[in-house]
Formats: C-alpha cells, sequence, structure tokens
C-alpha cells in the first residue's frame, strides 16, 4: 500500500478540512449567475491514491464545473493524441505574469502557456480539428470519463449558454490570435470564423462532476495516465509528466510561483472554487470550495493545502 497507515492518514486529514471549514474569506465568483449561486459554506475533499484507496469528506458529492482545471487536462489529452512537441509549436511554456484572460502574447506572437484562456483556446482548435463539433464534443466527453474511471462527468448546459453569453474578453483574445495566425493552419476559425471553436472551449469549461470524481482523475495524473479504478492507460507518459511541469509553474493564476514556493506540489484551479492537486507517484486530491482570493483560487482549497505541507513532508523538495 502507498500510504500504510490510512486509519491515522486520513484522521488527520480530516483535522486539517475540519479547521479550514471555520474560514469565511473570499468571495464566490459572480460573471455568471451560475457561479454566483453556489453557496459560500460548500466545501468537500476527496482523495484517491494510485492504488485505488479512497477517502471523502464533506460536500464531495457536489456537482460542480471544472472551469479551468479543463485546460489541464484538455491539455494532456490533446498531447497524447498529437504529441507535446506539435502542441508547442503553437504555444509556450512559461507563466504569464498577467491575468489568465489577459489579451497578450509572448515575444514570439503565442501564448505563454496551455493553462491561460490564449493557450487553452489554441489547444482546443486541436481537438479533432477536422471533425464535426458534435463528434469532437464526444471525443472529449469520452477521453474525461475514461480519465474518470466510471465516476460522473456530465455537462451544464446553462453554465455553457452563459459563458457563451459573457464571452466578449475571450472573443477579443480569440479575434487577435487569429490575425496572428496563432491557430494551426488545418484549424476551422480561419475559414469558419471563432463561433463554434469557442463553443468547444466553454463546453469543455463547463464539464460538470465532482470531487470524489475529479480525486480519481487527479490520481490517473499522479499514476502517469494510467487509471486507478480501471487500470486502464489513458494519456501517454510524456504528456502526464508534462502537464504536471506546467502545472507545478503555472496551475494557480497568479499565485503559481508562491504555490509552487510554499506547496510545492502540481495543482490547478478553476473559478468555479475547485483545485485539484497531484502528488506524484503517490495520489491525487480534489477539493472544492466556492470562495476565491484575490488571484481566483479557492481559499479554503489553498488553506488545506498549505495546512497538509506543514502536518507531512509531500512538497517537491521536502526529502532532501
Ligand atoms: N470560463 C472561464 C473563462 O474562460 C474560465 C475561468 C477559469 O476557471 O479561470 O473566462
Amino acid at each position: 500500500l502507498i500510504i500504510p497507515s490510512w486509519l491515522e492518514f486520513t484522521q488527520m486529514i480530516e483535522t486539517i478540512f475540519d479547521s479550514c471549514r471555520e474560514s469565511n474569506e473570499g468571495e464566490v465568483a459572480s460573471y455568471i449567475p451560475q457561479l454566483a449561486r453556489q453557496s459560500p459554506h460548500t466545501w468537500g475533499m476527496s482523495i484517491c491514491t494510485i492504488d485505488g484507496q479512497r477517502f471523502s469528506l464533506g460536500d464531495s458529492k457536489k456537482n460542480f464545473c471544472l472551469q479551468s482545471v479543463s485546460k489541464a487536462f484538455n491539455y494532456a489529452i490533446v498531447a497524447s493524441e498529437i504529441g507535446s512537441h506539435v502542441l508547442h509549436q503553437y504555444v509556450g511554456h512559461e507563466p504569464s505574469g498577467r491575468l489568465f484572460n489577459e489579451i497578450c502574447l509572448d515575444s514570439n506572437n503565442m501564448p505563454h502557456n496551455p493553462l491561460i484562456n490564449a493557450g487553452a483556446i489554441v489547444v482546443t482548435s486541436m481537438i479533432k480539428p477536422t471533425h464535426s463539433m458534435a463528434d469532437r464534443f464526444d471525443f472529449m466527453l469520452k477521453k474525461y470519463r475514461k480519465l474518470a474511471g466510471g465516476g460522473h462527468v456530465g455537462f451544464d448546459n446553462a453554465t455553457f449558454l452563459s459563458e457563451r453569453d459573457t464571452a466578449d474578453r475571450n472573443y477579443a483574445l480569440s479575434y487577435y490570435m487569429k490575425e496572428y495566425r496563432c491557430f494551426p493552419d488545418e484549424s476551422q476559425v480561419y475559414e469558419k470564423g471563432l463561433r463554434e471553436e469557442l463553443d468547444l472551449y466553454f463546453q469543455l469549461c463547463s464539464l460538470e462532476t465532482n470531487c470524489d470524481t475529479a480525486a480519481v482523475m487527479a490520481a490517473t495524473l499522479a499514476n502517469g495516465g494510467i487509471c486507478p479504478l480501471s487500470t486502464e492507460k489513458c494519456l501517454g507518459s510524456r504528456p502526464c509528466r508534462d502537464i504536471l511541469s506546467l502545472m507545478y509553474s503555472c496551475g494557480m493564476y497568479d499565485y503559481s510561483g508562491k504555490f509552487a514556493f510554499q506547496v510545492g506540489l502540481p495543482a490547478k484551479s478553476g473559478v468555479s472554487g475547485i483545485m485539484i492537486v497531484v502528488i506524484p507517484n503517490v495520489m491525487g486530491i480534489a477539493l472544492y470550495s466556492p470562495p476565491l482570493d484575490k488571484t481566483g483560487n479557492s481559499c479554503r482549497g489553498v488553506a488545506f493545502c498549505r495546512q497538509l505541507i506543514d502536518k507531512f513532508n509531500f512538497h517537491n523538495y521536502d526529502s532532501l
């Protein structure tokens, strides 16, 4: 067993979880009603180890949208299909040091990395670019369900419709990128325009899951792309390594540097208040609590991670 004293471990996790519940910091995202309606008291956590041990607390079965956490899985899925080197002809590897939705490109006129909106929209354009929209969405949904080992992955249509209605920034960003020919030549954006491409991007942001399932998806990343529940190889080993590197440096918006410093683990957060954390070769953790701090990360989620590192030596450089 990867965690030998399971009972002792889970008791310590429960203590951390309970102490984070008391926090009343942060604000629930309000740019669309579907997010604004989330309760600030919601607090869920789930763990799945690479050998399939599981532990959940609080609202771990409450559904939410993946939002920006989808960017990490989209990258891993696309890179597994076409190869990281092909993908990175269009997207960089550097933290942008700018807001996630800022209209800016790097010095090669490419998005800085695949975890900010610019990069994620370009990555979306590489999903089966010649197929119909229905097939492209289906392809991704099937991949997500594999990563989740049979857990719940659904689609929140209301969130999708709202995202699409509040999309000015993402449209502006995409037109800017189209002008610079940031999308691959075979992308449909040059002939058909941006509408469908952005729809797919918003649809993937609107995939619905819960902590129990997100923890399995994170554990699949921790396990080199093999889902611990189904033992099926879902992602290439190299893309899996690559997304963990990117999550380590760019996964937590403009808190990524400090998070890597303090917590020392690859993680990705989304505006719904979801956060996945990966302890490579050990476990995946999913945390869900809607109130966000100024950088857009879940307040309780970040607090949980900091306490986790105080109690256990999971930080990447703890073993020194
Ligand atoms: N739907 C959001 C957007 O593209 C993603 C927000 C996020 O989770 O960072 O603006």
